[in-house]
């Protein structure tokens, strides 16, 4: 991407909506504070950066002399979205599982059978990178035409050194090639692949693999910033994740759980004791799990559309709001639980199932969810010195992602104070 040649004025938004204020992770009451401005402007530098955000009628002269005009009179401008978990890079579809869910197959039966995550490894380990590459980035392609700019891209479909490196590579020449912001994360510890499922000492042989061999390989490659478990029943137990996050600990990666999505199987409190940057899913959790997840400071991803894919409950983000968790909402988009790519649309989800208001979805899309990624200081509020990602919404009031939710009111998609889309 070019950086923008001249200063731009995004002049005269009915609402602005800044998230200014509290730049940690916001819990509580503070998740619902929006800083919304009415008839504000955005002021957006030659390099990218927001330079002055105000009243419109406060707009100093300077810096609208020569510089271009967006005119964004009855429109909201907000922070692009910034989606803090996905497994966007993998190849094929599973669109029969789909089919045999609707008629009620159990996604765990799926996977027993062979269907499920090792579907997608046998697919992706078939695929060359280029195609791999052609795949996803049509994907994340249209989930930023969606609003979102800022991506969490998760290995996890080779479940062997060599395609799992192939998977962080290829998310990394997104961001190179294709100009997304990524951040990536190792998740060899996604499954156990077909070969070690054979007894158990394969079993641990195959987590022992990933601590001693994919997860170094991976660091010293540079290729993840995170690492992460599937710390749940039919997946990896209490001690096999405890081994993989240690491990990545010690290599300097930061951590991030899939806890306790089909059961309470502690992965929460292992995330918070572990200090993990995030612990995603969340739907059986109690009143000890959320105070752990508070004291750490480790940001609550909820992903309500797995669930409504899944036909699971939703996760009950309003008592992880009320116990003071930092909650963010992201799409999960992979190839069979849920491959929703629309993260607006899923933020209204996270209002109707999992009982968030919208100014706490928003915030929970945007800049909870860039706490998360450790890219707060970068993006999820409109505040001078960050980078401009905004989106242009044809509304006056962002209220309406979750009263008409699914209904196209991006308009404008800008990343670095250039359009997008
Ligand atoms: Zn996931």
């Amino acid at each position: 991407m070019t950086a923008p040649r001249t200063r731009r004025v995004f002049d005269g938004a009915a609402s602005v909506v800044t998230l200014a204020g509290k730049g940690g992770p916001r819990r509580g009451p503070d998740m619902a504070e929006l800083a919304i401005l009415e008839n504000g402007s955005v002021v957006v530098d030659a390099d990218g950066r927001i330079a002055w955000v105000g009243p419109a009628r406060e707009l100093p002269a300077t810096l609208r002399e020569g510089a271009a005009i967006v005119d964004c009179r009855g429109k909201t401008l907000m922070p692009a979205f910034v989606d803090a978990h996905t497994h966007l890079v993998w190849a094929g579809a599973r669109k029969d599982e789909l089919e045999l869910r609707l008629r009620g197959a159990d996604y765990e039966e799926i996977f027993a059978k062979g269907g499920g995550i090792l579907a997608s490894v046998r697919q992706t380990r078939a695929t060359s990178d280029d195609d791999l590459f052609a795949q996803s980035h049509a994907r994340i392609t249209r989930m930023r035409r969606c609003g979102t700019t800022t991506f969490e891209i998760k290995s996890g479909y080779g479940l062997e050194l060599e395609t799992e490196l192939r998977q962080l590579r290829v998310a990394r020449r997104l961001a190179a090639e294709g100009g997304f912001r990524v951040r990536t994360t190792c998740l060899a510890a996604h499954a156990v692949p077909a070969e070690a499922r054979t007894s158990p000492d394969a079993r641990a042989a195959w987590v022992r693999t990933i601590a001693e061999d994919i997860l170094p390989a991976v660091a010293s490659a540079g290729l993840a910033d995170y690492a992460d478990v599937f710390c749940d029943r039919g997946a990896f137990d209490l001690d096999e994740s405890r081994t993989v996050l240690c491990a990545a600990r010690a290599l300097g990666l930061g951590l991030r759980v899939h806890a306790n999505e089909l059961g309470p199987t502690g992965g929460a409190k292992l995330a918070a004791e572990l200090g993990a940057a995030s612990a995603d899913h969340l739907l059986h959790v109690d009143d000890d799990d959320r105070r752990a997840l508070a004291n750490a400071g480790t940001v609550a991803v909820l992903l309500p559309g797995t669930s409504l894919v899944l036909g699971k409950p939703f996760a009950d983000g309003r008592a992880l709001v009320e116990a003071g968790v930092a909650v963010a909402v992201a799409t999960d988009c992979n190839p069979g639980s849920c491959a929703f790519e629309n993260l607006a649309m899923v933020l209204a989800l996270a209002c109707y199932g999992n009982r968030l208001s919208v100014a706490e979805a928003i915030c929970a899309a945007t800049h909870n969810a860039a706490v998360s990624l450790d890219l707060s200081h970068e993006v999820g509020s409109l505040v001078p010195g960050k980078s401009a990602d905004l989106l242009v919404l044809a509304t006056a009031d962002v209220r309406d992602l979750v009263y008409h939710a699914g209904s196209p009111f991006v308009d404008e998609v800008w990343q670095a104070g250039e359009r997008v889309a």
